[in-house]
């Protein structure tokens, strides 16, 4: 039986006023939640999530890395700095950053490679557009995505990685697959990882992302294969956050 992971994803969102109000809220509210509890921060806030979330069951991770360890690479962030700041997490390949920052699978499946070498859980994004949809190619895309990652891991590996399946079109929008279609995307991305290690397969947590919210949360979190949620607008509100938690 997989636990269930639900992981904020901030953006580029917070202050530190508002962090604290955020934070103290999840930590506060969270009761005795049966699901694994992630908040994905920019850099500069790392350091108080250490504080605010230290001692807690609530972890904490970056939306990015750099492929590189140090040096001359102005305004990267190293994994080993996430880790200095107690990070367990960090999300790789985000569509917004393979969209505007040119994030290529190559790219994404050396940062996976990155994260587990340092220790870090990556949350790899993956997902098709809607253009891609509609030409039916969905499983083109997310099997071309994910196999880039998974060529690049060795066996042992495999298991430690998230993977959160996030449909660009459904990305901030208020549409949001239906619980069956996620479902469907979900089982492929999983039988892709047995190819390579049927283990490893069964342990993996796969997330649902886009417009995840209080109201459809239950019935995504129900389906087989849908492991937790990668939730962006509906992490910024401490009551919103914890309803999914509950849903969890
Ligand atoms: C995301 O960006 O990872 C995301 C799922 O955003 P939202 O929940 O706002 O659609």
């Amino acid at each position: 039986m997989r636990r269930k992971l639900i992981a904020g994803n901030w953006k580029m969102n917070g202050s530190t006023a508002a962090n604290a109000a955020l934070l103290d809220g999840i930590r506060d509210g969270l009761g005795d939640a049966r699901g694994a509890v992630a908040v994905c921060v920019p850099a500069p806030y790392f350091a108080q999530c250490q504080s605010a979330l230290g001692g807690t069951s609530v972890k904490w991770g970056g939306q990015d890395l750099s492929l590189h360890e140090s040096g001359a690479y102005t305004g990267e962030v190293a994994a080993s700095m996430l880790t200095d700041f107690g990070c367990s997490y960090v999300i790789v390949g985000h569509s917004e950053r393979r969209t505007y920052h040119g994030e290529s699978d190559e790219i994404v499946a050396r940062k996976t490679s990155r994260a587990l070498r340092s220790g870090l859980v990556p949350i790899v994004c993956v997902g098709e557009s809607l253009e891609e949809r509609e030409a039916g190619k969905t499983d083109v895309v997310v099997g071309r995505q994910i196999d880039a990652v998974l060529n690049a891991l060795d066996g042992s590996e495999l298991e430690k990685i998230v993977v959160a399946y996030e449909p660009v079109w459904a990305i901030g929008t208020g549409k949001t697959a239906t619980p069956q279609m996620a479902q469907d995307v979900h089982k492929m991305v999983r039988a892709r990882i047995a190819q390579k290690n049927a283990e490893a397969a069964a342990k993996v947590q796969i997330l649902y992302g886009g417009s995840m919210k209080p109201d459809n949360a239950k019935e995504l979190l129900a389906m087989a294969d849908i492991d937790g949620g990668l939730i962006g607008g509906a992490s910024l509100k401490a009551s919103d956050f914890l309803s999914i938690i509950a849903a969890a």
